[in-house]
C-alpha cells in the first residue's frame, strides 16, 4: 500500500492584507497546512490608523487578534514571532527566539516601514504613522501638547501648538484633514480656556501638489479643502532637520513645534535585508509576474515587501487592494501547483486610488480610467471600498460601518492620553524662547 502524501507546509511571514489574502484563501484546504508568523498577534488595518491616532476610532476597532481570525481553521497555525532571517534555498525561516520553520512554500509578507531619508532628527523626533502602536503615541502626544498648553498657556509662544505634517502624499493629506477637523471641532469644545485658535496644522512637501499621484483637479480640491479648514500648506521646501524644539526647512525657516508627523515615504520592512533576494526600489525584493524570484521556485513575495511589475513597466503601488489580491492570487497559485493544473500570472484589478480629506471632502479616483469623484459621492465610495478591504480580515465590519456613521454626526471616540512614554515632553529643552529668530532664519508662527 502506498501512503497517500501529507498537505504542504506552507509558511506566512506577515499577517498584514497579504498574508490574511493568502492564510484565509488557504484556510481548510485539505492539500495544505498553513503557518502564520507575525511579530504581533493581531492585524493591524492601517488605512484607519489616523482616525486612531485622532480620537475617531479606538485601537480595538482597527485590529483584529489573528488566533480568532483562524480559531475555526484547523489546518493555520498561528505563531507570534519576529522572523530575522530567511533561507529561500531550504525554504525555512528563524525567528529571534530561535526556532526554525521549514515549508514546502514560503510566503514573504512583512510589509513597510517609514523611510526618512535620512533627514537628521526625524527617526529621533518624529512620529511616524505606519502601525497601531505608532497612531496610538500620536493620538498620546497630541492630546499632551493640548493640555501642557491648557495648564501653561506661555507654551504657545514655544511651539506647542503648531504641527507640523511631513509629505502630502496620501498619509500626510488624511492626517492633515483629520488632524484640523480634531482641532476645529473638538479641542475648541473641550479646551474651553485655552486659545486653540492658535493652533496650526502645517503641510509640507518638497513636491509642488498635494496629494501628488493624483490628477490636478484633484490637487486643486485638496488643496483648497485643507485650507478650507486652517492648514497651511508649505510646497516645494523640504525639511532639513527634525529637532525636539523645531524642524528646519530647504528654504531655511523653522517651526517651532512638539509634534511632527512623518508621513515623507515608505521603504520595506527590515526583514528585506536579511532574505537573501535581490532587493529594488525602497529596499523591497523585486518579483516576477508570478510574485517569485528567478530561482527561486516556491517562495513568493507581496504586498508591500514586494516591487511587483504592473502592465504598464511600473510596479504596483504599495496599497490595501494590492496586498490582499495578491495574497488570495498566490493562494490559488499554491493550491494550483499542487493539484498540478495550470495558471495565469497576478493581474491586479485596479480599484483607482481614494482619499479623505474630511467631512464630506473626499476624491475617488476609481478604476482603471480614473474616473473622478469629489465630496459626498466619493466619501461614500471611500466606505464601500474599506469595508470591501476590512471584509477581506475580518468577519465583522460593524465598528467600521458605526465610526462611519458617527462620522457624519461629528462624534468622537476615546480621549485617553495613555501612552505616556510618547506624551513625555521635556519644554526645559526650548531655547531662545523669548528671543528673536537668529539671522536668516524666519520664524513661522
Ligand atoms: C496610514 C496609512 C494609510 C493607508 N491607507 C490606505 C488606503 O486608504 N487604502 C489602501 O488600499 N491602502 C492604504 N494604505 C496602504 C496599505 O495599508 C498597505 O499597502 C498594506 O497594509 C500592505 O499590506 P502588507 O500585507 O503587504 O503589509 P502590512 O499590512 O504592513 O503587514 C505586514 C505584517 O508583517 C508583520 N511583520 C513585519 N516584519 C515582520 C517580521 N520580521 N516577523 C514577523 N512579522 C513581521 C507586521 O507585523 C505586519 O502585520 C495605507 C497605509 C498607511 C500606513
Amino acid at each position: 500500500m502506498v501512503d497517500k502524501p501529507g498537505p504542504k507546509h506552507v509558511v506566512i511571514v506577515g499577517g498584514g492584507f497579504a498574508g490574511i489574502g493568502c492564510a484565509r484563501k488557504l484556510a481548510s484546504q485539505k492539500e495544505v497546512r498553513v503557518t502564520l508568523i507575525d511579530k504581533n498577534n493581531y492585524h493591524q488595518f492601517q488605512p484607519l490608523l489616523y482616525q486612531v491616532a485622532t480620537s475617531l476610532l479606538a485601537p480595538d476597532d482597527v485590529a483584529a487578534s489573528l488566533r480568532k481570525l483562524f480559531r475555526h481553521s484547523p489546518n493555520v497555525d498561528v505563531k507570534l514571532a519576529e522572523v530575522t532571517t530567511v533561507d529561500p534555498t531550504a525554504k525555512t525561516v528563524t525567528t529571534s527566539s530561535g526556532e526554525v520553520y521549514q515549508g514546502d512554500y514560503l510566503v514573504l509578507a512583512a510589509g513597510s516601514q517609514p523611510n526618512f531619508f535620512r533627514t537628521p532628527g526625524a527617526e529621533e523626533y518624529s512620529f511616524p504613522l505606519y502601525s497601531l502602536d505608532d497612531a496610538e503615541r500620536l493620538r498620546s502626544r497630541i492630546l499632551k501638547v493640548f493640555e501642557d498648553a491648557d495648564r501653561e498657556p506661555k507654551l504657545i509662544d514655544q511651539g506647542a501648538l503648531n504641527f507640523v505634517i511631513v509629505g502630502a502624499g496620501p498619509t500626510g493629506t488624511e492626517m492633515a484633514g483629520a488632524l484640523a477637523e480634531m482641532i476645529n471641532n473638538t479641542m475648541t469644545v473641550e479646551y474651553q480656556d485655552l486659545a486653540v485658535t492658535a493652533a496650526k496644522v502645517y503641510l509640507v512637501d518638497h513636491g509642488h501638489a498635494v496629494l501628488g499621484p493624483f490628477s490636478e483637479k484633484a490637487h486643486e480640491y485638496a488643496a483648497s479643502m485643507l485650507k478650507r479648514d486652517g492648514v497651511q500648506i508649505r510646497l516645494g521646501v523640504s525639511v532639513q532637520e527634525v529637532t525636539p524644539d523645531h524642524v528646519l526647512l530647504s528654504d531655511g525657516t523653522t517651526i517651532k513645534t512638539r509634534l511632527v508627523i512623518w508621513g515623507g515615504g515608505l521603504m520595506a520592512a527590515p526583514l528585506a535585508s536579511k532574505v537573501g533576494l535581490p532587493q529594488g526600489r525602497g529596499g523591497r525584493i523585486s518579483v516576477r509576474p508570478d510574485l517569485t524570484v528567478e530561482g527561486f521556485p516556491g517562495v513568493f513575495v507581496l504586498g508591500d515587501f514586494a516591487n511587483i511589475p504592473s502592465p504598464d513597466g511600473r510596479t504596483q503601488p504599495q496599497l490595501g487592494s494590492v496586498a490582499l489580491q495578491a495574497g488570495r492570487w498566490t493562494a490559488q497559485r499554491i493550491l494550483y501547483e499542487i493539484k498540478n493544473v495550470s495558471y495565469w500570472p497576478f493581474n491586479y484589478h485596479d480599484k483607482g486610488f481614494m482619499a479623505m480629506i474630511g467631512h464630506g471632502a473626499a476624491i475617488a479616483e476609481i478604476g482603471e480610467h480614473r474616473h473622478e469623484l469629489h465630496g459626498p459621492v466619493a466619501f461614500a465610495t471611500w466606505l464601500g471600498v474599506h469595508a470591501y478591504l476590512m471584509s477581506g480580515v475580518r468577519n465583522r465590519i460593524d465598528a467600521f460601518i458605526e465610526w462611519a456613521w458617527d462620522y457624519f454626526s461629528a462624534s468622537r471616540g476615546p480621549q485617553e492620553l495613555d501612552r505616556t512614554d510618547a506624551a513625555r515632553i521635556d519644554w526645559s529643552e526650548d531655547e531662545d524662547i523669548d528671543e528673536e529668530p537668529e539671522a536668516g532664519e524666519e520664524e513661522i508662527s
